[in-house]
């Protein structure tokens, strides 16, 4: 039997590490992780390819320069991790159409204009419509400057899927500062993590080898009382704590690799089913020389096709890694899930097909590909929450309160950082907080019963 924690805390990820971090930092030591893959890190994940180092999950420490510093980009400067400045605000000027024209800036600036307008009109409905369905587009009306040419269309994308931020306040920017950085460092972003795990875990060698951090454990059962919680992995195991601190993504918390006894209430099913994912799929393409414009202002650009989202974000990796000849294409939702279900060969085919529409025929052929299978990822079923501008308050509040002595954290709990990298982190600390203050709590009333025998 193994013996009891005070808390476990189920997923490795950065929300996991930071929360495990302050536990010890308040001298609770015997925590446990169970972490389901292989390796800490989660949605910061990095991958050798085309002998480079790519991120696979986050890619940049958003949200930097403002009054206020990212404590991502603090963690960042401790560990003297790489990066370099990206701004894709002028890839609306880098369109290409299916000949392989660039639009005239002109032309982009109008449609990007109308792209605009059309977002703040989106808004406006959504601000007048129920919270829980406002981010399902579908059900809003068509307005005038409803996308669709091609480079509306490509420009509508873009402005919903990278830059929000032009059209409604986002905290990020708002709080951190407008600056993104892209990481660009052979260690990857995933050594954030490390460097925080090193603080209280065991390591040797860049190794973790803390028994208080156990990776392969698939976490299947909670079972939870008044008295405390028993957690049930794949392999068979169980281990007791006082409490969880559970940091499974929103995707896998709609599925159903965790079941809970007694179930969860339905206040906090009915939140979690509402929460929408997002699926956000880079693609890396390794080519045998550089076949595109690599100057000043042209990391980023668009490839405007009739279908929604087909391949339209592109951007180079010369900054990041000078000769490395590396595309990366971003695909989101349901193209994303697309080509997560279609092999590989397929994707690069039409990858290929694009890039000749864009760039001429003589193009090299692609020497390898890689698509992540965020989606398909049974430990993440997406890539991170997505609430409506507007979101309903109650809604996220729903989805962090803890259900008896079951806590959550994760970037999906962060009502001002969702979907980020800080948001994560914060949220691993402020749960970490609630979790410290709930066993005080609980402490004092043993006192008092003591006492009172
Ligand atoms: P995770 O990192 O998902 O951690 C949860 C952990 O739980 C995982 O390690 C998982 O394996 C584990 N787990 C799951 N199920 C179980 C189980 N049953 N038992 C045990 N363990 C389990 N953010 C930015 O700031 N900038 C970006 O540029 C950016 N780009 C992104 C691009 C992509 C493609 C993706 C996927 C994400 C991106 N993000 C970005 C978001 C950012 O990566 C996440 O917000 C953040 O990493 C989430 O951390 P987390 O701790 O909440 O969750």
């Amino acid at each position: 039997k193994n013996p009891r924690s005070s808390v476990i805390i189920v997923g490795a990820g950065i929300s996991g590490i930071s929360a495990a971090k302050v536990l010890a930092e308040n001298g609770v030591d015997d925590m446990l992780i169970l972490e389901a893959s292989d390796r800490i890190g989660g949605r910061v994940r990095k991958e050798e390819f085309g002998e480079v180092t790519v991120e696979l999950g986050a890619g940049w420490i958003a949200g930097v320069g403002g009054k206020q510093s990212n404590p991502v980009w603090e963690l960042a400067k401790q560990s003297n991790l790489r990066t370099c400045f990206s701004d894709y605000s002028y890839a609306r000027y880098n369109i290409y159409d299916r000949s392989g024209k660039i639009f005239p800036s002109g032309i982009a600036a109008d449609s990007y204009k109308k792209a605009v307008d059309s977002a703040i009109q989106r808004l406006s409905q959504e601000a007048n419509h129920d919270a829980s369905t406002a981010h399902d587009v579908s059900v809003l009306a068509e307005t005038p400057s409803t996308p669709k040419t091609p480079i509306e269309l490509a420009i509508d994308f873009i402005l919903h899927d990278f830059e929000m931020a032009e059209v409604e306040p986002i905290s990020t920017y708002v709080d951190f500062g407008d600056r993104e950085f892209l990481v660009a460092d052979q260690r990857g972003y995933e050594h954030l993590l490390y460097k925080m795990a090193e603080t209280f875990l065991t390591t040797k060698e860049d190794k973790i080898l803390d028994s208080r951090l156990k990776l392969n454990k698939v976490v299947r059962e909670l079972q939870h009382s008044r008295n405390g919680v028993s957690v049930t992995t794949e392999d068979g195991c169980v281990y007791e704590a006082n409490y969880v601190i559970l940091s499974v993504s929103i995707g896998v918390l709609q599925s159903n690799l965790i079941s809970f006894r007694p179930p969860l209430p339905r206040w906090k099913t009915e939140a979690i089913s509402n929460c929408d994912v997002m699926v956000y799929t880079k693609i890396f393409l390794k080519f045998p020389y550089k076949f595109w414009p690599c100057g000043p202002e042209k990391e980023f650009f668009i490839y405007a096709h009739e279908r929604r989202g087909y391949y339209t974000f592109w951007q180079h990796m010369e900054n990041a890694y000078p000769g490395s000849n590396i595309l990366v294409v971003t695909l989101t939702n349901g193209e994303s899930k697309r080509v997560e279900a279609q092999p590989d060969e397929e994707t690069l085919r039409e990858a290929m097909e694009v890039l000749r529409n864009m760039f001429g025929p003589e193009i090299p052929d692609a020497l390898d590909i890689l698509v992540p299978r965020w989606w398909n990822n049974r430990f993440q079923r997406g890539s991170y929450s997505n609430y409506p501008i507007y979101v309903n308050h109650q809604h996220v509040d729903d989805i962090k309160a803890p259900v008896g002595r079951v806590f959550f954290t994760g970037e999906h709990t962060s009502e001002k950082f969702s979907g980020y990298v800080h948001g994560a982190y914060l949220s691993g600390i402020d749960t970490c907080k609630a979790l410290l203050d709930e066993m005080r709590k609980d402490k004092g009333r043993k006192n008092e019963n003591q006492a009172f025998l």
